[in-house]
């Protein structure tokens, strides 16, 4: 009665990595992506595609990931080992005890094999050198743990996936949406039923994987979920991701897991459209502000911008701007460091003023002067002095202020000034489905859903109120290519 061994439900890179895996262990595979061919790929189209993954550093990653790095560029880069302790202590401490253990130290343990497993699919990776590394004595400093991207970035990763999984023979459906799991009477997933242009169909298969992402494009779940007034924060990737995974496997009685009422939501430039562009891409977020301040329309800074690498600290401050009158904040940095801000800062597409004087900046920006010189003013006198070095935390700090910075505090007192206009940007939500550590659905008694799986951004329990940066792509590849190895299995496929 099965059309397919694994029907794997999404296109985005959990879900490619499910059907890659599943393939590779002999399972007859097809995966049914919402979207339409042209907005195919999911959220990890509009990534930067970075990474992060258990390593002991330059040598080790060059082995079997990096391999395409020259004799030069070896030369020139000092990556820090990122020890799986170090990992785990990263995601315990940036979700303050909260994750899963299980799941997340199955995480931390795949993370560098999954690497390998990418790259002996074709995918292949670079250094993150423009946006993760800063040039410190004539060498790149790679700092923050996601330090390797796939070549072309998300886009890239996610073209060479479905490269791969065409060239291996995986069917893949457009405009083809999940709607519902089909079960016989033992409770075993027999199917989907999926809804397309022409109406509604069912498609049969031995199991199902979802990969379909979170409900962060979903205007009413976010409201339902994260809180008023999120009905208006702009989305930074895809608009499929409408919680339709999660929703259907609820329906049968899956359990609701991890944080709800919290999501990876970071500053974004405040021009930017409703949901992701595909040419702009990740572009609109602006991730420099260590390198500055950052004001409300009040003039107040509200957080420490210092407080840790921007990658420990982005996913929360889109919440802490939500938070902010007229949802806006504005990051101001001077000529010590605006040669410093990443590429993201150098669009065309960008809100941006630029003054001789922060009166000026301040008129350009609506903004009372009077108010920003005195913030300005106070905080210049609060920095401590010290030896600055944007690659570790210099422990350059503030002292004296209601809201200090910690690290990186130089003033800003060196003219023209240049300000950056954010609001929140959401890019994927923390609620989602219980999995085991093979990646079964969990119901409501802890036992697995037969023939059901799940993979991506919808497995709840690994992130909360936070997010270390370059997790969710790692998390993707890690559960996709154990749940495509686990139905595979159940299936009886065999390689
Ligand atoms: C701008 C931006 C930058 C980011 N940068 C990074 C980064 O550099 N590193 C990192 O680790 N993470 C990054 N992330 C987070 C990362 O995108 C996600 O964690 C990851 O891509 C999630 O992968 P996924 O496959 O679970 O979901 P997605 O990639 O969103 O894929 C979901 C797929 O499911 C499809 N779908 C949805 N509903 C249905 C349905 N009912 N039926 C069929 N198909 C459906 C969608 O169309 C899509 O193809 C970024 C996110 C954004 C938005």
């Amino acid at each position: 009665m099965s059309d397919y061994d694994v029907i794997v439900v999404g296109c985005g890179n959990a879900a490619l990595c499910a059907a890659l895996s599943a393939h590779e262990n002999g399972a007859k595979t097809i995966v049914l992506e919402r979207a339409p061919e042209d907005e195919r790929g999911g959220n990890s189209y509009f990534t930067a595609g970075g990474f992060r993954f258990a390593h002991e550093g330059l040598e080790d990653v060059a082995e079997d990931i990096l391999t395409d790095l020259s004799d030069a560029e070896r030369d020139q880069i000092i990556l820090p080992p990122h020890s799986r302790e170090f990992f785990m202590d990263q995601m315990r401490e940036v979700t303050r005890y909260q994750c899963d253990e299980d799941l997340a130290q199955l995480l931390v343990d795949r993370s560098r094999m999954t690497m390998g497993w990418l790259r002996s699919h074709s995918i292949r990776f670079v250094p993150m050198f423009g946006r993760q590394s800063y040039l410190v004595d004539g060498k790149h400093h790679f700092y923050g743990g996601v330090n390797i991207e796939a070549v072309g970035g998300g886009a890239g990763l996610v073209e060479a996936e479905i490269a791969r999984a065409e060239k291996l023979g995986v069917e893949i459906r457009y405009g083809t949406a999940a709607v519902g799991l089909l079960q016989d009477k033992n409770r075993t997933v027999t199917g989907v039923t999926v809804r397309t242009k022409g109406g509604y169909d069912e498609i049969y298969g031995k199991t199902v994987i979802l990969a379909c992402g979170g409900f962060e494009s979903n205007p009413e779940w976010r409201v339902r979920y994260l809180g008023v007034g999120w009905d208006l924060a702009r989305v930074r990737g895809t608009r499929h991701n409408m919680g339709e995974g999660i929703k259907m496997a609820l329906d049968i009685g899956a359990q609701p897991y991890g944080n709800w009422s919290s999501c990876h939501a970071c500053e974004w430039d405040i021009s930017a459209p409703p949901y992701g562009d595909r040419w702009v891409l990740d572009n609109f977020q602006k991730h420099s502000y260590p390198l500055g301040i950052m004001v409300n329309t009040d003039c107040e800074r509200f957080v420490d911008e210092g407080a840790d690498y921007r990658n420990l600290t982005y996913a929360k401050y889109g919440r802490e701007i939500m938070a902010q009158p007229n949802r806006t904040a504005i990051q101001i940095f001077d000529q010590q460091t605006i040669h410093r801000l990443r590429d993201e800062y150098r669009i065309k597409e960008v809100t941006k003023a630029k003054a001789d004087t922060i009166e000026g900046l301040a008129e350009q920006l609506d903004l009372d002067p009077a108010k920003l010189v005195k913030t300005v003013e106070e905080y210049n006198a609060a920095c401590q002095g010290g030896e600055y070095n944007p690659s570790v935390l210099d422990g350059v700090t503030t002292k004296g202020l209601k809201v200090e910075k910690t690290n990186w505090a130089l003033p800003i007192n060196q003219g023209p000034y240049e300000a950056y206009v954010c609001t929140t940007g959401v890019t994927f939500t923390f609620g989602g489905l219980r999995i085991n550590t093979s990646g079964e659905v969990q119901d409501m008694t802890d036992q697995s859903i037969p023939g059901l799986y799940a993979a991506g951004e919808l497995v709840g329990g690994l992130f909360y109120e936070n997010y270390p940066g370059g997790t969710g792509l790692m998390s993707g590849s890690v559960f996709g290519k154990l749940a495509g190895e686990s139905a595979a299995s159940y299936a009886g496929a065999s390689a």
